[in-house]
C-alpha cells in the first residue's frame, strides 16, 4: 500500500497506475495541440525514470489511438560518466517499446560536447555561465529542432509536479512573470516552435518513482556531476521543507501559477514581447536586438576560444 499525504489516500500499486494514467488522459485532454487523429507526439527521453516513465505512459494510453505516432528524442549534452548510461536505457526502452528512437548532440551542433564548453568556461570565461545555462540552452533548441524535422505536432517532456513548482518558483524568485506565460504547456504557438507539453506536471515524483519500479523501467540513480552548480537547487530545497511541513503544497503552486495565468492573459497579450527571427540562425527569439541565446553562447564559446 501507498499512502499519499498529499490526499491523505491509500493506494495499491495497480489503484496508483489507474490513477496516474486518469490524470495523464485528463491532462492530454485539456492540452491544445495535442493531436486528436493522426499526428505524431515527439517525447523528450533523457533515460532518466521520469522521461521513461512518460514513454511508457503515452504509450500504453496512445496504443488505443492507434492512428497518433510516437518518436522519441535523446540529447546527448557530452557528459562524461553520466549521460553514455542514460542514453543506453533511453535506447534500450525505445527497442523494447518498438518506438523510434533519435540522438542528437551538443557536440554536433557546437563542435564542443558540454564537459569541453564547462572547461573552457571555467578556465577563460571565470565562469561567468553555470553549465546548466549551456545545457538548458542547446537542450531546448536540439529537442524543438529535431521535433520539427520530423514533423511533431507536439513535443512532450517529461517534468513532474516538483519540476513544475520549481519552474514557477524560480520565476517569482527572479521576479519574472512575464516569463511565467512561456512555460509549458503552451498555449500558443511560435512560429518556428513546436508546442511543448507535460502530461506528467501534476504528478508528484514519487509516484513516478514507484511506477518506474512497479513496471521494472530500468532507473539510472547517477546525478549529473554539474547538478551542485543547478539554479534549481534552491528551489527544490524550499519546495521540499514546505512540503514536508504542509503536504499539498507544490499542488497549491500549480493552482496558484494557473489562476496568475488565467487572470493575466488578457494584460499579458498587452506586455508580451515581440519574436523576432534571430539574425544568425533564423529561429524565433525574443531577444530584441535579434540574437537568439543559442547563436549568443555559440558566440561566446568562440570568443572563449580565441583568448
Ligand atoms: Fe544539464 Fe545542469 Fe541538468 Fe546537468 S544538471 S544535465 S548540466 S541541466
Ligand atoms: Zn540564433
Amino acid at each position: 500500500m501507498i499512502y499519499v499525504r498529499y490526499s491523505g489516500q491509500r493506494y495499491c500499486f495497480k489503484h496508483l497506475e489507474d490513477f496516474i494514467l486518469r490524470r495523464v488522459k485528463k491532462e492530454i485532454r485539456n492540452t491544445k495541440y495535442f493531436p486528436r487523429r493522426g499526428g505524431k507526439v515527439a517525447v523528450g527521453v533523457s533515460g532518466g525514470k521520469d522521461s521513461l516513465s512518460l514513454l511508457y505512459i503515452l504509450n500504453e494510453i496512445i496504443e488505443d489511438w492507434r492512428s497518433i505516432e510516437i518518436e522519441a528524442i535523446t540529447v546527448d549534452e557530452g557528459i562524461e560518466g553520466y549521460r553514455p548510461t542514460s542514453i543506453a536505457l533511453a535506447r534500450k526502452v525505445c527497442r523494447e517499446l518498438g518506438i523510434e528512437h533519435h540522438i542528437v548532440s551538443i557536440k554536433d551542433l557546437v563542435g564542443m560536447n558540454l564537459d569541453d564548453i564547462v572547461a573552457l568556461e571555467n578556465s577563460r570565461g571565470h565562469g561567468m555561465y553555470a553549465p546548466c545555462t549551456y545545457c538548458g540552452v542547446f537542450r531546448r533548441h536540439l529537442l524543438n529542432k529535431k521535433a520539427r524535422e520530423i514533423r511533431a505536432d507536439v513535443l512532450a517532456v517529461g517534468h513532474v509536479l516538483d519540476d513544475m513548482a520549481q519552474s514557477v518558483l524560480i520565476n517569482f524568485l527572479r521576479g519574472d512573470i512575464v516569463r511565467m506565460f512561456r512555460l509549458a504547456p503552451h498555449r500558443h504557438i511560435n512560429p518556428g516552435m513546436v508546442p511543448r507539453i507535460v502530461p506528467l506536471r501534476l504528478i508528484p515524483q514519487q509516484e513516478i518513482y514507484i511506477y518506474a519500479i512497479y513496471k521494472g523501467i530500468p532507473i539510472h540513480e547517477d546525478e549529473c556531476p554539474y547538478v551542485e552548480q543547478a539554479q534549481r537547487n534552491l528551489p527544490l530545497e524550499m519546495i521540499t521543507m514546505a512540503e514536508d511541513k504542509i503536504p499539498g503544497t507544490r499542488h497549491a503552486i500549480i493552482r496558484a501559477y494557473e489562476q496568475i495565468i488565467k487572470i493575466g492573459t488578457e494584460g499579458f497579450r498587452h506586455c508580451s514581447v515581440d519574436v523576432v527571427q534571430c539574425k544568425i540562425c533564423g529561429n524565433p527569439t525574443s531577444n530584441t536586438k535579434g540574437l537568439c541565446k543559442v547563436c549568443m553562447l555559440i558566440h561566446r564559446i568562440g570568443d572563449l576560444k580565441e583568448h
